[in-house]
């Protein structure tokens, strides 16, 4: 098996080089991931400036882009072939609900499935930088060999939450949906020392779980989640309502 492998927290994050070491003997492992961190941003591309890519050890690249960027690279211009599998992680810090949309993690695996490749985004429900992802490792190593003899379904990753602990702490796997995140107070203002405003974006998390089935409510049981996630945004429930608007009279 064929596998590149990339995130959004950098090359040399801890997340990346644990769970290299832990899937190379499935196959061969590309590494084609961002320079440094690029966390939060989303699946911006990078098309005013060039994109560099240092083979920094063999069949490992740092590109000066973003993780939408390195896919791109690995596909048409670095790897000899294409992957079988592509997969984002080990991220530091949970992707859940509706934060995929602003997480590079997902966005690297989602330019995958662009490109017709089976790609996982992985992340570690933890935001401790000395955190130990080798549990997470190795359930990613063995949800990988349990891919292999399925069918992977077509325009579709899967993302995957694990929570922090030991294999024994863990309770079991969900395939989950994704719920919504929110944030309080979500920019802060503060003064620079000229007594100019300048903002901070943050704020305390507000897990809205609509669903049982959701991925936050999974992660907070102490269970892996695995959401199917697509890029199409369309909505599909109210088609029909909005076709009944009859826009189409806008122009006549
Ligand atoms: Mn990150």
């Amino acid at each position: 098996m064929r596998i590149l492998l990339t995130n959004d927290d950098g090359i040399y994050a801890k997340g990346l080089q644990t769970l290299l070491e832990h899937i190379k003997p499935l196959g061969d492992v590309f590494v084609v991931a961002p320079e440094r961190e690029r966390s939060a941003s989303g699946h911006g591309i990078t098309v005013h400036k060039p994109l560099r890519a240092n083979e920094v050890r063999p069949m490992q690249y740092a590109v000066s882009g973003t993780p939408a960027d390195c896919v791109k690279l690995a596909l048409e211009a670095l790897l000899p072939e294409k992957p079988d599998l592509i997969i984002s992680g080990i991220n530091l810090g949970a992707n859940l609900g509706t934060d995929v949309l602003y997480s590079g993690t997902v966005s690297a695996a989602i330019e995958g499935i662009m490109a017709g490749i089976p790609a996982l985004a992985v992340s570690l429900v933890s935001y401790d930088e000395n955190s130990d992802f080798s549990t997470a490792a190795s359930i990613t190593t063995d949800l990988c060999r349990a891919l292999a003899h399925r069918q992977f379904p077509r325009e579709t990753l899967l993302n995957v939450n694990v929570p922090q602990g030991s294999l024994e702490d863990i309770k079991g796997v969900r395939v989950t949906t994704l719920g919504i995140r929110r944030y309080k107070n979500s920019v802060e203002e503060r003064k620079d020392p000229r007594g100019k405003s300048y903002y901070w974006l943050g704020g305390q998390v507000e897990n809205i779980a609509s669903r049982e089935d959701s991925d936050l409510v999974a992660v907070s049981d102490n269970y892996v989640s695995i959401t199917p996630v697509h890029f199409d945004l369309t909505n599909y429930r109210i088609l029909e309502q909005i076709r009944n608007w009859n826009l189409d009279t806008l122009l006549k």
